[in-house]
């Protein structure tokens, strides 16, 4: 999905260059003429990316920067035309991510907010992990708390070697699907590992012996004849 980028500068022929320019990429773009208007527009509509000008009629771009780093992370690019505001932009004091000093040319700037974009896009995945991890896994009584590597079956800690947990989180990523042992032993003990499947059936046992209410009759992780297992929670 495209992103929309919001456009704030009062320069008409400029505002309209850009426009054009990043509509052109494929963007969403929604533009300001003044910090009012910008405020207004960065509060509605949610862009997710901010280009703004320093230089504007009323409240102007620092203005405009300080009030929105206060309210909400959207990556601002900052135009600066005179070396003082660049001196303040790079001092950070506003909260810009980035800016680029007038006049530029249209292909530095779309290097700028492709740049940004993807560090954003980056930052977010990161974000989404460290929540995934920091969600433990329920099944049942069992409770696999991912970021403190710990396993839980009905409040009581169990006692999982490394490559116990490995492979518990490993079938608890996929449950319900069919994994072979040379898909489990490549993902959990890695390509370089020396052993065979053997190993991975070893530590099956291991496993079940902890985590099963009955390990001669396993219900949670299941035996596919021929193929591998399959964790059914
Ligand atoms: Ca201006």
């Amino acid at each position: 999905m495209m992103a929309t980028i919001l456009v704030v500068e009062d320069e008409a022929a400029l505002r309209e260059t850009l426009e054009y320019t990043l509509q052109r990429e494929g963007y969403t773009v929604l533009t300001a003429a003044d910090g009012r208007e910008a405020l207004h527009k960065a509060r509605t509509e949610r862009p997710d990316l901010i280009i703004l000008d320093i230089l504007l009629p009323g409240i102007d771009g620092f203005e405009v920067c300080r009030l929105l780093r206060q309210e909400m992370s959207v990556p601002i690019l900052m135009l600066t035309a005179r070396a003082d505001e660049i001196d303040k932009v790079v001092g950070l004091e506003m909260g810009a991510d980035d800016y680029v000093t007038k006049p530029f040319s249209m292909r530095e700037l779309m290097a700028r907010v492709k740049a940004l974009l993807r560090r954003v896009q980056l930052d977010r995945s990161e974000a989404e992990r460290a929540r995934e991890s920091a969600t433990p896994l329920r099944f049942g009584d069992l409770v696999i708390d991912v970021a403190r590597r710990e396993v839980r079956r009905g409040g009581q800690l169990l006692h999982l070697k490394p490559k116990e947990f490995d492979l518990l989180l490993f079938l608890a990523r996929h449950p319900g699907v069919v994994l072979s042992r040379n898909l489990i032993l490549e993902r959990v003990w890695g390509w370089d590992f020396g052993g065979g499947t053997r190993t991975v059936d070893v530590h099956i046992r291991w496993l079940r012996e902890k985590i099963e209410p009955d390990p001669k009759h396993p219900t949670r992780i299941i035996t596919v004849r021929g193929v591998g297992y399959r964790f059914d929670g």
